[in-house]
């Protein structure tokens, strides 16, 4: 009988679909696939979190900085986005399952978790904290690009092992 690994990440949603991404700051034709494998290899779960840009301005937005991000609205936003996440985390938390960590994207204004922390991940990783979910973080590079991203890749590993 296969028994379930019980362990899971929480992935920033444009790590499996690049079609949500600025127009022509795709990194990849679908997702970033080697990362998949990768978090696939290590019979992982994977929870895809939502895109909050996509939701709050659609896939035709233009690129914004954070200050332009920095409103009440769009943080209200990420926040309702944020709220059913946490639920999902703490319901695994409190079941005996191991939340590995989140990963995010480098030098966004909304999901960078690292540097200049993007808007939707300051409130996420706020309301887990509140949450006591806490989450150990990675970021794909802002020069990563499918296919060409050795480097990031190898952090990457040590990041999930
Ligand atoms: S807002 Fe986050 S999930 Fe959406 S495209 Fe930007 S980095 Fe990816």
């Amino acid at each position: 009988m296969i028994k379930r690994k019980k362990q899971l990440l929480l992935v920033a949603h444009c790590v499996l679909n690049q079609n949500a991404v600025i127009r022509d700051w795709e990194r990849a034709q679908g997702g970033f696939n080697q990362l998949v494998q990768a978090m696939l290899a290590e019979n992982l779960g994977i929870i895809q979190l939502p895109c909050p840009e996509f939701t709050f301005s659609g896939e035709g937005r233009p690129p914004r900085t954070k200050d332009e991000y920095n409103t009440p609205a769009y943080r209200t936003l990420c926040r309702r986005l944020a709220q059913p996440v946490v639920e999902q985390a703490k319901e695994y938390q409190r079941q005996g399952y191991i939340v590995r960590g989140l990963v995010g994207i480098g030098e966004s204004p909304s999901c960078d978790t690292l540097g200049n922390r993007g808007i939707f991940m300051e409130e996420l990783l706020a309301m887990m904290s509140e949450a006591r979910v806490e989450l150990k973080t990675f970021d794909v590079p802002e020069d990563y690009l499918e296919g060409h991203g050795e480097k990031a890749l190898l952090e990457f590993d040590c990041f999930i092992k």
